[in-house]
């Protein structure tokens, strides 16, 4: 039976992997849905996306072997969106500003702000917001 999951990997490529239909092979091969939230292709030809892959469980799997295979450097806990728990002060700025939750308070008591970067779709409009520099961007 199959299990349909949903993953938030972060891709960083360079050289031939850019070359590469990454985005088309995972649809094709893999029978994925693909959320592209933001990429970008440097100079050098290094780029970096964050993506949101959904599909068969084994399926979701192999592909992320695939890009390794291709000298794609996946990331599956990280996001693009740089989150430093040491610089928030929790003021709660961006807290309106977040269009997911993604950053939230969870204790109505200490009021003290966290990031779940499964929820984030790299907006960036935290970065924008912050007056502590909390947020940035990986790439
Ligand atoms: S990038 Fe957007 S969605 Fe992600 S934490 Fe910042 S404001 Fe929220
Ligand atoms: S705006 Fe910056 S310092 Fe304030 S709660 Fe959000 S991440 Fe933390």
């Amino acid at each position: 039976m199959s299990n349909t999951i949903s993953k938030k990997v972060l891709l960083s490529f360079s050289g031939i992997a850019s070359d590469k239909p990454i985005v088309s092979e995972l649809i094709r091969k893999y029978n994925l849905e693909i959320n592209i939230y933001r990429a970008k292709i440097g100079n050098n030809e290094e780029g970096h996306m964050a993506i949101g892959v959904t599909g068969d469980e084994k399926l979701v799997n192999e592909s992320l072997k695939y890009l390794k295979s291709s000298n794609v450097e996946v990331k599956e806990t990280e996001t693009g969106l740089i989150w430093d728990e040491e610089k928030c002060a929790s003021c709660g700025n961006c807290l309106t500003h977040c269009p997911t939750k993604a950053l939230h308070i969870t204790d109505s008591h200490s009021r003290r702000v966290e990031f779940d970067g499964s929820k984030c779709i790299e907006c960036l409009s935290c970065i924008r917001n912050c007056p502590f520099g909390a947020c940035k961007s990986f790439f």
